[in-house]
């Protein structure tokens, strides 16, 4: 694949699985740096309730919070997108709301990929009504892969229709402790798929 660079030889559990690097650790860090800066300078010194989407968020939004120069409460939403492996439905439930009120807050909802748009655009409509205000800040955008229109305010990086994993995405609950980003070899997801 030749937007991806050589996997490192360790970890070695996972070289069987994975095609290569697309996003290094130092692009990533420079990239959170470069999305918290420009946070906090449109927010301005304004309050706004930082919501995580779990679980695939962690690692990001701990980087991200870090570069945030704002008063800023922290919460976090659990959300089901049904579907097959490749792609979700559209039906969206969510199995943890937030615990902290969202009535008048501005809301900054923090997302580590947005691949169709179905799950968070169902979000987004399920947050604006009971918001003062809420935007969208997201590590990783297939554009290519976009089913349900959403409006994206802040994009780490725009990717191409791979499956990818680490800084915490997962595949089968694995690779989230990966300090880089690499992309799952097709055959993969697509045997585990077929089962
Ligand atoms: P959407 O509703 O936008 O299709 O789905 C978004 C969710 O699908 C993400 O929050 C993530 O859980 C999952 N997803 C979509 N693409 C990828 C991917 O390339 N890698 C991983 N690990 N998860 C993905």
């Amino acid at each position: 694949m030749s937007s991806c660079q050589p996997l490192p030889n360790r970890p070695r559990y996972c070289l069987r699985q994975l095609e290569g690097v697309l996003l290094t650790q130092e692009q990533i860090e420079a990239r959170v740096a470069a999305l918290g800066e420009e946070i906090t300078r449109d927010y301005a010194d304004r309050s706004v309730t930082v919501l995580g989407v779990l679980n695939g968020v962690v690692v990001f939004l701990a980087d991200l919070l870090r570069h945030l120069d704002l008063p800023c409460r922290l919460d976090f939403v659990t959300l089901c997108s049904y579907g097959d492996c490749a792609e979700s439905n559209g039906e969206v439930s969510l199995v943890k709301e937030p615990a902290l009120p969202i009535a008048g807050e501005c809301v900054l909802v923090v997302e580590d990929i947005v691949d169709t748009g179905r799950t968070l655009a169902w979000l987004v409509e399920w947050l604006r009504p009971q918001a003062e205000e809420v935007r969208v800040c997201c590590l990783l955008d297939k554009p290519s892969r976009r089913v349900t229109p959403v409006g994206l305010d802040y994009v780490g990086f725009e990717i191409p229709d791979h499956f990818v994993v680490g800084y915490g995405l997962d595949f089968a609950q694995a690779y989230r402790n990966l300090p880089y980003v690499a992309v799952l070899k097709p055959e993969t997801y697509q045997v585990v798929g077929g089962e």
